[in-house]
């Protein structure tokens, strides 16, 4: 997959050497852990710590990190400079912000503040969601049902029994997303549950045993019908809702009447470039969020040819 070098996409990015060899020294990290320098990015029940202002940025607290049920344990995410920075679930807390006795601080839902951080921010409340997630996902082995003790600074989960013992990595699930076109028309589709007007490109899991070249042939045919003719790769996302990496592309295709699958999707239809810029201006039609690969696709589209960057 070879295509222009573009900026990074929302939520990607971090700013972190994440030192793998590092997570290895036990004593390392326990020294990071009450090193006053390090800070701890919170995370409960799936949202993550901003301040009350507007627009929001994310809060830390410093170290040692306050774990009430200790079932996870703090994560290391990595090194800013000579600064550790740890992710930590407060989830089994009633009252974290009381716990942590933050003040002008809120937990929200990074799907709803995330468009409004700082990319920088917006990427590391990513990542800490994302861990946080997994481990909580996997205090029990899959393979055995035993529990699993977190270990190398929160990167690996290994079995407690003594019959199993298999390691558990973090995981993330690889999903595509496409903006298909044909001549000077892309396809957008819409799903029920979605808010009004909304239109967006098609997205789906890759499965196993499946390029990624595949899934988006299998996913537009699926969803619409429509054959694939040509498949480029522009660019990915971590999409942490809950454990996604989106991966875009562009197609080509032949442009034909899109017969939709009802279990899929709502709607799909052909837009031509000036109809959907006209529809989109009044409000006819609304394009999915700033923050999503979605929107960046159809935007590039609408605008002509990606940015190259040097
Ligand atoms: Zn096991």
């Amino acid at each position: 997959m070879t295509g222009p070098k573009r900026r990074p996409n929302p939520f990607a990015d971090v700013q972190l050497d994440r030192v793998p060899d590092r997570r290895r020294d036990p004593r390392w990290l326990e020294e990071r852990l009450h090193d006053p320098r390090s800070r701890v990015i919170p995370v409960w029940r799936a949202r993550s710590l901003v301040t009350c202002a507007d627009p929001p940025s994310a809060v830390s607290i410093g170290v040692p990190p306050r774990d009430p049920a200790g079932r996870v344990g703090p994560i290391l995410l990595g090194m800013e400079g000579d600064e550790a920075r740890f992710a930590m679930d407060l989830s089994d807390s009633d009252d974290p912000l009381a716990e942590l006795g933050v003040e002008g601080a809120v937990f929200e839902d990074l799907d709803k503040v995330g468009a409004l951080l700082g990319r920088a921010e917006g990427a590391l409340l990513a990542y800490a969601r994302g861990m946080v997630h997994w481990h909580r996902r996997h205090l029990f082995c899959g393979r055995c049902g035993s529990e699993t003790t977190s270990i190398e600074g929160g990167h690996v989960r290994c079995c407690a029994s003594d019959d199993c013992g298999i390691l558990h990595f973090p995981r993330t699930d690889p999903a595509i997303i496409v903006l298909v076109t044909a001549e000077d028309a892309c396809l957008l589709g819409r799903q029920a549950e979605w808010p009004p007007l909304v239109f967006s490109t098609l997205a789906g899991f890759v499965e196993p045993g499946e390029s990624v070249r595949e899934a988006v042939a299998r996913e537009v045919r699926e969803e619409t019908g429509v054959t694939v003719t040509d498949v480029a790769y522009h660019s990915s996302q971590p999409w942490p809702f809950p454990s996604s990496l989106m991966l875009g592309f562009t197609a080509t295709a032949l442009r034909s009447e899109p017969e939709v699958d009802e279990n899929e999707l709502q709607e799909a239809r052909w837009f031509g470039r000036e109809d959907l810029r006209g529809r989109v201006a009044s409000g006819q039609v609304r394009l999915p969020r700033h923050v999503s690969i979605a929107r960046r696709l159809i935007e590039e589209w609408l605008e002509g040819p990606a940015e190259r960057v040097t």
